[in-house]
C-alpha cells in the first residue's frame, strides 16, 4: 500500500487508494488531495496502476472547476515556470487543440510576430489522425525543435519569435499523466483534457494565451457543445491564474485548408503568408491573430486587428518574419523559394469526381486516417513519420464539381499504401444534387 512522504502532516497520513476510491465514488478532491496525488505519480511514488485507475475514476465521475484548476496548477508547477519577463513586452502564445490540415500556427505565428507582438510557443507531436506543429517544422531541413529554455528565451528576446518542441522540465507531471492516458483510454475527459492543456500554458509563461478549440469529426471534441465547455473551462483556468485567454471555437467536420501532410502544409503555410492561402485557412488565422492582438493590448478592435494584419500580410512583413524564425531555428530558408528541397514523395495520383453536382461533405476523420495511413501520421507514439506524403484538396464542401475533375492529389512514396489511400479518400468525399450548406468555420468566440 502506497504512503508517502510528502510536505505537510495532512499528506503524510494519505493513502492513494483513499483517493481514488473518495473519486470512484463521486466526491470532491480537495487541493490536498490533488497535491498529493499528483506529486506523487510525478516522482514514482505512486504506481502507474493506480493512477490509472485514478484516472478512470476522473473520466467517470468528472471534476468540479475547482478541483480542475487545483490538479492544473500543481501539474504548471510541477516543473519549470518560464519567466519570460526579460522579452519585456507581452508574450502571446496559442494552443489547438488539434486537427486534419491544421496549420495554423505556422502562419499565425510569424504574423502575430510582424504586428510588433512577441510570441513564445512549445508545441507538440501529433498522434493519430491529426498532425502536430512539431512534426510539420521537423519537415524544413535543419529545423531545431529542441531548444534549451535559455535558447528559447534568448531567440524570444531577439527576433520575438520562438516555436520549440515540449521540454521534459515543463509540466512533468503532465508528460507522465498524458502518456498513461494515451494507453489507458482515459484521454476523454473535458477536466483532464483542459487540465493537461492550461499546465503548459501556464509553465509556458506566455501572459497571453489565445486557445484554437476545434469541433467535428476530425478533432477531440466531436460537439459543439463539448467543445464549447472544454473552451470556457479552459479560458477560466487561464484567467484563474493571472493571464488574458480568449478562446476561437472552430469547425473540423472538413479539413482546415487544403493539404494534409507535413511537407505539404508548410508550403501551403507559406502560400498563405504570400497572399495566396486557401480562403477558409486565411479567414480562421486572421480570427486567431485578431485575438492575440487584441489580448496583447497592440489594437483596440477586431477591425484594427484586420487593417493590421492585412498590411503586413500585404507589405511582405508576415513572410519575412516567417524565413527569419526558420533560419533562426537553423532551418533552410532557400525552401521559402524553392519547395523541392522539402521531403517530396515519389507517386502522385489524383482522384477524380464520379459525378457532377456539389461537394456534400469532406470526412476530416476520414482524411486524417489516409494521411496516416500514407505514413503521413503516426499510429504509435515515438513512431517514425514519412514528411513527403499527404493529400491535398481541390474543393471545399459546397463548392461545385464536374464529372472527371480532380477532387484531391495524393503524394505517396508506397504503391501499396497509395492504392488503400486512394479508396479511402474517394470514400471520405461525397457529392450531392444540391448545393447544401457549408458548415461554419468558426463557431463561436470566448473574447
Ligand atoms: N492535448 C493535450 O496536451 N492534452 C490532452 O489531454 C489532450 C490534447
Amino acid at each position: 500500500m502506497t504512503r508517502l512522504r510528502l510536505v505537510g502532516a495532512k499528506e503524510a497520513s494519505m493513502r492513494a487508494v483513499d483517493v481514488i476510491a473518495k473519486k470512484r465514488d463521486g466526491q470532491s478532491l480537495s487541493r490536498e488531495e490533488i497535491a498529493f496525488f499528483v506529486q506523487g505519480f510525478a516522482s514514482g511514488e505512486i504506481p502507474d496502476y493506480q493512477t490509472a485507475a485514478w484516472a478512470m475514476a476522473v473520466v467517470l465521475r468528472g471534476m468540479d472547476e475547482v478541483e480542475t484548476t487545483t490538479l492544473t496548477l500543481t501539474m504548471a508547477r510541477s516543473g519549470q515556470v518560464l519567466d519570460l519577463s526579460s522579452v519585456g513586452q507581452t508574450v502571446a502564445d496559442k494552443h489547438s487543440s488539434g486537427g486534419v490540415g491544421d496549420k495554423t500556427t505556422l502562419v499565425v505565428a510569424p504574423w502575430v510576430a510582424s504586428c510588433g507582438v512577441p510570441v513564445g510557443k512549445l508545441s507538440g507531436r501529433g498522434l493519430g489522425f491529426g498532425g502536430g506543429t512539431i512534426d510539420k517544422l521537423e519537415a524544413v531541413p535543419g529545423y531545431r525543435v529542441d531548444l534549451s529554455a535559455s535558447e528559447f528565451l534568448a531567440q524570444l528576446r531577439e527576433i520575438h519569435l520562438v516555436v520549440s518542441g515540449q521540454s521534459r522540465d515543463l509540466a512533468p507531471a503532465d508528460g507522465k499523466l498524458y502518456a498513461l492516458r494515451d494507453v489507458t483510454a482515459t484521454v476523454d475527459s473535458v477536466p483532464l483534457i483542459a487540465s493537461s492543456i492550461m499546465s503548459k500554458k501556464i509553465a509556458a509563461g506566455a501572459n497571453v494565451i489565445v486557445l484554437d478549440v476545434k469541433t467535428g469529426r476530425g478533432a477531440l471534441m466531436k460537439t459543439e457543445a463539448d467543445a464549447m465547455a472544454l473552451a470556457e473551462l479552459m479560458v477560466k483556468i487561464g484567467r484563474g491564474s493571472g493571464r488574458r485567454v480568449a478562446a476561437v471555437v472552430g469547425d473540423m467536420s472538413q479539413p482546415l485548408g487544403l493539404a494534409i501532410g507535413n511537407s505539404l502544409e508548410v508550403i501551403e503555410a507559406m502560400e498563405t503568408l504570400k497572399g495566396r492561402g486557401p480562403r477558409d485557412l486565411v479567414e480562421h488565422c486572421l480570427v486567431v491573430s485578431g485575438q492575440m492582438l487584441k489580448l496583447s493590448g497592440a489594437v483596440q478592435d477586431d477591425s484594427e486587428a484586420r487593417s493590421r494584419l492585412q498590411d503586413t500580410l500585404r507589405s511582405g512583413k508576415a513572410l519575412a518574419k516567417f524565413a527569419e524564425w526558420i533560419g533562426a531555428q537553423g532551418g533552410d530558408t532557400r525552401i521559402l523559394d524553392d519547395y523541392g528541397i522539402l521531403p517530396t514523395a515519389r507517386l502522385v495520383q489524383e482522384v477524380k469526381a464520379d459525378r457532377s453536382g456539389f461537394i456534400a461533405g469532406i470526412d476530416a476523420l476520414e482524411m486524417g486516417m489516409a494521411s496516416v495511413l500514407l505514413g503521413g501520421g503516426r499510429e504509435m507514439k515515438g513512431g517514425a513519420i514519412d514528411y513527403a506524403v499527404g493529400l491535398v484538396l481541390r474543393y471545399k464542401v459546397g463548392d461545385p464539381v464536374r464529372a472527371g475533375e480532380t477532387l484531391c492529389t495524393i503524394h505517396a512514396n508506397d504503391a501499396a499504401k497509395l492504392e488503400r489511400a486512394h479508396a479511402a479518400v474517394a470514400g471520405a468525399i461525397s457529392i450531392q444534387d444540391a448545393p447544401g450548406k457549408p458548415p461554419p468555420l468558426i463557431h463561436q468566440i470566448i473574447s
